[in-house]
């Protein structure tokens, strides 16, 4: 499932082709249907995806989490132009909950408001997942926020 979750803001309405750097190109969304054991039919327009490229849908009601479908197929629609047609390997989850966590660092006492998705039965393991994915240096015991371990890692050099 945690394969499938990206911490990222994707506009409602749109998709984000990721390329290998990790930036997205905009397409608009025609439709997504989900179908079993986690396979996705997503309809854009805009930009073309490519087999094994990852695409982000925009999870509803969410700040910042999108839902991160791998292309296993693509073909281009006659209609609207522009159009295609992409089969996609997501999880095979029919509900999750989106969370937010108010998290303070251990270091610099600042706080801070994340989402995260919860999944599993363990709420906890499931925050320190997306704690982690989110940049920070987490465990159930202690959390260092991205901006300290910058600055941690600029006092090594
Ligand atoms: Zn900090």
């Amino acid at each position: 499932m945690i394969a499938y979750i990206c911490y990222e803001k994707t506009p409602a309405g749109k998709i984000q082709l990721l390329n290998s750097q990790g930036h997205g190109v905009l397409a608009d969304t025609l439709a997504v249907k989900a179908g079993p054991n986690g396979g996705y039919e997503v309809q854009g327009k805009g930009g073309l995806p490519e087999v094994c490229q990852h695409l982000l849908l925009p999870v509803k009601g969410s700040m910042n989490t999108s839902l991160k479908l791998q292309v296993l197929a693509v073909e281009t629609l006659i209609n609207p132009s522009g159009a295609w047609k992409a089969s996609c390997q997501g999880p095979d989850v029919k509900e999750f909950s989106l969370r937010r966590l108010d998290v303070s660092c251990d270091e610099c006492h600042v706080a801070s408001q994340l989402e995260f998705v919860e999944y599993s039965q363990h709420q906890q393991e499931d925050a320190v997942a997306a704690l982690q994915m989110q940049g920070w240096l987490a465990s159930s015991q202690k959390q260092i926020c991205p901006s300290c371990i910058k600055k941690k890692t600029a006092l090594d050099d």
